[in-house]
């Protein structure tokens, strides 16, 4: 199978980063209770510009700083070895060096690398079979077209339910959905 991966929280942790830092850049100390909001900077209060000041000052600490998620390493370095691999992330292209550089650190294998915000548009062209993500934007849109998401759980996404959607809350589970995908999807 050809499978899209997502890398902020879906691979990695990035809440627990970007909180650290927009902490520091409003004076606030909001922790992971607050975040019930796919777009962390809303609650800040910020609109986009604000935020896009505050990202492009810290978003590489921000990215070099994020942990990933338990088994996610190891689970890829598999899938990697049985499937094509693209890494699929909205990141600016301003952040390209440092998510190469951390992929590289933290030995995730991958086939392409893709920044993009428009994901559908993306795993249309590329022939993606599975996406692996966190947005609940992305899993909605995915499944009216009738293509399956694994949708990795997080407070903000919980309340997305769809046939096409596959919910993971670790990463064992999303190795057994895309088992489960390999076995059952008819490929084209
Ligand atoms: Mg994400």
């Amino acid at each position: 199978m050809h499978i899209g991966i997502d890398l902020d929280n879906t691979i990695l942790d990035a809440t627990t980063a970007f909180l650290h830092y927009y902490n520091i850049a409003s004076g606030l100390s909001l922790t992971h209770v607050d975040v019930n909001d796919f777009y962390l900077y809303r609650l800040y209060g910020w609109d986009k510009e604000e935020r896009d000041a505050v990202y492009n000052k810290y978003g590489h600490d921000i990215h070099w700083n994020s942990s990933p998620l338990p088994m996610a390493v190891e689970i890829l370095q598999k899938l990697y070895t049985q499937h094509q691999i693209s890494i699929i992330t909205a990141r600016p292209l301003l952040f390209r060096e440092v998510t190469i550089n951390w992929l590289q650190h933290h030995k995730i294998n991958y086939h392409n690398i893709t920044l993009i915000e428009n994901k559908l548009q993306a795993c249309i062209q590329a022939k993606v079979d599975v996406l692996i993500d966190d947005g609940p934007h992305y899993a909605e849109e995915f499944a009216l077209v009738n293509k399956p998401v694994i949708l990795y759980e997080q407070p903000y996404n919980v309340s997305v339910a769809n046939p096409l959607v596959f919910r993971a809350t670790n990463w064992n589970e999303v190795d057994k959905h895309v088992d489960y995908l390999a076995s059952n999807l008819n490929l084209s």
